[in-house]
C-alpha cells in the first residue's frame, strides 16, 4: 500500500532548554554526555569557567577555560546569560549561542547547578525544562568522586562538603531523578526529553497543521 505521504509530518516547534544539576559527582556529566552522543536533536551549552582544566579536558568541548580577568570582561559585558561561583571558581553561560538556538528551534543541555538553574527559570521559563540529579547514598557519592580520579582529594572533599547544601535544591526542579543504574536513569531522561518535545504549548506550527487539517476535504 502507498503511505498517504511521502514525507512524515512535521511540526514547528520552539528549541527546548534542557538544565540537568546535580551535587558533584552525581552523574550528570555521564548522563549530559551519553544524552549527546546519542541524540543529534540537542546540542551542548559549553560554559565558560575560571576553573583548572581536568587532564581528560578539551579547551572549548567541555569548557571555555578563562583567567578571573577574562570571565569578569564578559560578566561585564552582559556576554554571559547566568553566572555563579561555584566551589570556589566562577561558571558561567555564554548568551550568544543559547540565543541563537532557541531562534533556530534547536535544542540544548546545560550542566550547571542550582545558581544557574534558577537564573535561567526567571529569565526563560518557558523554555527551560530542568533535572536534579541525586546520587543512590552519599557514599556512593563519595566513592565516584574518588573513582573519576580527576581532582585532588582536597578538591573532593570541598565538593563533598558543599554536596548538602546543593541537594537542598531538589524540589526547585520539574523532575528529579536517583541515579543509581546508569542505564535506568538514562531512560529517565529521555523518556523526559521525548514527552516535553511533544508539549502543545512548544509546538507552534499544530495551529498551522490543525488549521490545514480542517481545510482538507477527502476525495471519495
Ligand atoms: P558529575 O558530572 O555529576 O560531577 P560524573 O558524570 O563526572 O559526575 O560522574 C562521576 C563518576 O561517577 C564518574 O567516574 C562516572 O563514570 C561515575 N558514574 C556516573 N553514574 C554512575 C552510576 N550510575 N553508577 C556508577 N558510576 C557512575
Ligand atoms: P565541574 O567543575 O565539576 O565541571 O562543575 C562544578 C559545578 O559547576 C557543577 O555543578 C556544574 O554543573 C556547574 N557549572 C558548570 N558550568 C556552569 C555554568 O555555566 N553556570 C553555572 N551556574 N554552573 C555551572
Amino acid at each position: 500500500m502507498k503511505p498517504a505521504k511521502s514525507s512524515p509530518v512535521q511540526i514547528a516547534r520552539r528549541g527546548l532548554m534542557l538544565v540537568i544539576s546535580s551535587p558533584s559527582g552525581a552523574g550528570k556529566s555521564t548522563i549530559a554526555r551519553t544524552l549527546l552522543g546519542i541524540d543529534k536533536n540537542i546540542g551542548l551549552s559549553v560554559s565558560v569557567t575560571t576553573r583548572p582544566r581536568r587532564p581528560s579536558e578539551v579547551e572549548g568541548v567541555h569548557y571555555l577555560f578563562k583567567s578571573v580577568r577574562e570571565f569578569e570582561r564578559l560578566r561585564d559585558s552582559d556576554a554571559l546569560l547566568e553566572w555563579a561561583e561555584v566551589h570556589g571558581n566562577f561558571y558561567g553561560t555564554p548568551r550568544e549561542p543559547v540565543e541563537q538556538a532557541m531562534a533556530e528551534g534547536r535544542d540544548m543541555l546545560f550542566d550547571i547547578d542550582w545558581q544557574g538553574a534558577q537564573q535561567l527559570q526567571e529569565k526563560m521559563s518557558a523554555d527551560v525544562v530542568s533535572i536534579f540529579v541525586l546520587p543512590p547514598t552519599m557514599t556512593e557519592l563519595q566513592s565516584r568522586l574518588h573513582r573519576r580520579a580527576e581532582d585532588s582529594e582536597e578538591v573532593i572533599q570541598t565538593r563533598l562538603a558543599n554536596s548538602r547544601a546543593e541537594i537542598a535544591h531538589w524540589r526547585e526542579y520539574d523532575y528529579v531523578i536517583v541515579n543509581d543504574d546508569l542505564d535506568t536513569a538514562f531512560d529517565a531522561v529521555q523518556s523526559i526529553v521525548k514527552a516535553e518535545r511533544l508539549r502543545r504549548d512548544r509546538r507552534h506550527g499544530m495551529f498551522d497543521f490543525v488549521r490545514e487539517l480542517l481545510e482538507e476535504t477527502p476525495k471519495l
